[in-house]
């Protein structure tokens, strides 16, 4: 049996002085310090990362938790998990689990907890069942190696948002499923932050990979020995970890489908990113006042042969690999003809295109990965065994980073925050409408909430034609080289009055310790200064034409899949990162509207990692940015307590002479008697739907459940 134990409130809602974000703050320590991580905003599931083993993810919690109503049991991510599940079944429409909070608060955790609980918990009727279920769950393995690093925040952060269905066939049993990946940050694979590491698949691939491998692969196994591998971080205590994980994902990659060639061609992938972060460039014709290249480093013999095997890993002739990675090519389209101008590069620029391509190369194979993934899900689903089960609804659950404040705040951080932004608006038309909707549907009369919609931050960032992102295209787009601060200027010009954006010019007359160069957004949860170094470089995502058309020529499996004639041919505009996000958070708006969502909003505690630390501050600070406070002000100002009355009847029939121990008769009745017991007045403490109760939270209520807790 579960244990209940009771430290501070298991729900929010409880909380007598809602207002406070002292006493919220408060009630979070005291279960934090019980070990109770999980606390309900109604059914909102707040989760408190603990950082130590609590034994609450074992199969005994799964069967408690299996079946039994969200309020029945204390708080925990299992009552979530059952409680989509079965609604999905119940009312046969799609659910969803959204899952925020910074780095290392618990996300990616919580979802696998969620994986597996439908795992355990369902059904498997036919063999295809429990193959797709395998399925989903390593999935995680392999994305985690290449899409996993660690961060000081988090040693196995996710790099990318990560969003997946679950599909149920009408038995309620997992049958397939499918998984979006949002903005991969690729800018690790050619530099990582002090104490940070590259994605784990380098390390693993060094550390798991026997020797013979090694040498198909051309590598060596010691760390420092490449340039795109942060040599700070040579730690050894990682190397067994690295080692167990390769064999997982290896193993992974066997139960998604990867054929052999696949796999091959996946490693050697790696191995050419390894290598061609080696090369180098120099300047031969140093006398020459032009700084351009004429040669990949000849002098250093390492250098070479580095070059060397990252042609020989992707199969490519090495002097068109060399005149690729040190000139540019333009097409030039005259009346007559149009020809090919060739132009050299000058060292900088040389090291940026080789960069360019390592990213490039990377970000194509994890999606090209995924794409497998999925195919592989979809196979199962439509294999003969299952195909008498059809489709039925499914469950998303997405894993995705929540708002981020840091010291300056990049392009990285505005395609983040404004993701935030997003699923911020879509948690109040969706809390506000289903609230609404339940309203209606059980005839209660009540007053409308006034809230702030964000809508007017939404459009600020997006809104076609004229947005911070149309600006940035435009700046990104026009002939020349980009430039960062024009991109500002514009902006600035453009939105001086808008209520949610500050510019720079007026920033410097009210804030000190301005470095230039910054704009101001003043999102829901507050306001974020923005530094446009680099901006437009990362939204524009360039790779030389020339280095596309090397790719061409590999016979790689992967490269050749993922590199296509049709995409250099084509005349269309290339589309930028921010657009990309665009069109990508668009689509997954609408997967979401279509959905009955849930959510789960992780906090850490501190930043070093530890168990049993609790720093107030940091906590307060995230309880701002998932705006829990406004959460639980929506869910009170409405009637924040109902229950459907047999439900109700049943807790507290205990505490009405009338109902206990047994009330004969239409459950609605003995609930009216409960209520009169306690001198309820109609109307005003609460009010009766078609088949639940609605209580508004008052004295009353805190009494009723005292009454209830002392019994
Ligand atoms: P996020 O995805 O939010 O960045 P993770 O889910 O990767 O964070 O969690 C970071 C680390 O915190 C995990 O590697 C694990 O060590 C620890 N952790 C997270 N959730 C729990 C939990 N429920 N119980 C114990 N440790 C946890
Ligand atoms: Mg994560």
């Amino acid at each position: 049996m579960i244990s209940r134990n009771k430290a501070g409130l298991d729900d929010f809602v409880l909380l007598e002085n809602f207002t406070n974000e002292d006493s919220f703050i408060e009630n979070l320590r005291i279960r934090y310090e019980s070990n109770l991580i999980y606390t309900f905003i109604g059914p909102v599931l707040i989760s408190v990362n603990p950082y130590k083993h609590l034994g609450i993810f074992n199969d005994e919690f799964k069967r408690e938790y299996k079946n039994t109503n969200l309020f029945e049991l204390p708080p925990h991510i299992y009552a979530i998990a059952d409680n989509s599940y079965r609604t999905m079944l119940r009312e046969n429409r799609d659910e969803c689990i959204l899952i925020s909070g910074e780095s290392g608060a618990g996300k990616t955790e919580a979802s696998k907890y969620i994986l597996e609980f439908i795992a355990a918990t369902t059904i498997n009727h036919n063999e295809s069942i429990d193959l797709v279920k395998e399925k989903l769950l390593k999935s995680n393995s392999i994305l985690e190696s290449f899409g996993n690093a660690t961060t000081t925040r988090n040693d196995n952060s996710s790099r990318f948002g990560k969003y997946m269905d679950i599909r149920f066939d009408y038995k309620g049993s997992p049958n397939g499923g499918c998984i979006l990946n949002y903005l991969l940050e690729k800018s690790r694979v050619v530099s990582q932050a002090k104490n940070e590491r590259n994605f784990h698949i380098f390390y693993q691939l060094l550390n798991g990979a026997d020797d013979e491998l090694l040498k198909i692969l051309r590598l060596e196994r010691q760390i420092d020995k490449y340039e795109y591998l942060n040599k700070d971080l040579i730690t050894s205590e990682n190397d067994q970890e690295d080692k167990v994980n390769f064999f997982d994902m290896f193993n992974a990659l066997d139960v998604c489908d990867f054929k052999m060639e696949d796999k091959i061609s996946l490693l050697k992938i790696i191995s050419s990113i390894l290598h061609l972060g080696n090369v180098k460039f120099e300047n031969l014709s140093t006398a020459s006042k032009k700084d351009y290249i004429k040669s990949i480093k000849k002098s250093d013999g390492e250098c070479e042969n580095s070059l060397e095997n990252f042609c020989h890993m992707l199969t490519l002739d090495k002097e068109a690999a060399s005149e690729a990675l040190i000139n540019r090519t333009y097409q030039v389209n005259s009346i007559a003809q149009s020809e090919k101008v060739k132009s050299p590069l000058n060292i900088d620029q040389a090291n940026y295109a080789r960069d360019a391509l390592a990213k490039d190369i990377y970000e194509r194979t994890f999606n090209w990965i995924l794409l497998k993934i999925n195919q592989s899900l979809e196979e199962t689903k439509n294999s003969p065994i299952s195909a008498s089960s059809l489709n039925g609804n499914c469950v998303g659950i997405l894993d995705i980073y929540g708002f981020e404040v840091f010291q300056t705040n990049g392009f990285e951080q505005f395609c983040i925050n404004y993701c935030n932004e997003k699923l911020h608006e879509l948690f109040i038309e969706l809390t506000l409408k289903s609230e609404q909707e339940e309203y209606a549907a059980e005839g209660i009369v009540w007053e409308p909430i006034e809230y702030f919609n964000n809508k007017i931050i939404c459009n600020l960032i997006e809104q076609k034609p004229i947005s911070i992102i149309d600006f940035m295209d435009e700046e990104c787009l026009r002939p020349g080289e980009p430039n960062d601060i024009t991109f500002l200027d514009k902006i600035s010009t453009y939105f001086l009055k808008h209520p949610h954006f500050e510019c720079i010019k007026t920033m410097k007359k009210t804030t000190k310790n301005i470095k230039g160069n910054e704009f101001v957004i003043k999102h829901y949860a507050g306001p974020v200064v923005y530094n446009v170094k680099n901006f437009l470089d990362k939204n524009n995502n360039l790779l030389f034409r020339n280095l596309k058309e090397l790719m061409l020529k590999s016979d790689n499996s992967i490269i050749k899949a993922i590199y296509t004639e049709a995409e250099l041919s084509e005349n269309k505009r290339h589309e930028t990162v921010a657009s990309q996000f665009r069109t990508g958070l668009k689509k997954l708006m609408h997967i979401l509207y279509t959905k009955e969502p849930s959510y789960i909003r992780c906090i850490k505690t501190n930043y070093d990692k530890r168990s049993d630390y609790f720093d107030t501050e940091l906590v307060r600070h995230q309880v701002k940015y998932l705006s829990l406070m406004e959460n639980l002000r929506v869910r009170r100002a409405g009637f924040a307590f109902r229950k459907p009355y047999e439900q109700f009847l049943e807790r507290y029939k205990s505490i009405c002479p009338k109902t206990w121990p047994h009330f004969r008769g239409d459950p609605k009745d003995g609930v009216e008697e409960i209520c009169k017991h306690l001198k309820y007045e109609r109307e005003v403490d609460y009010s009766m739907g078609h088949s639940k109760i609605f209580i508004r939270l008052s004295k009353s209520f805190f009494d009723l459940e005292d009454l209830f807790h002392i019994q």
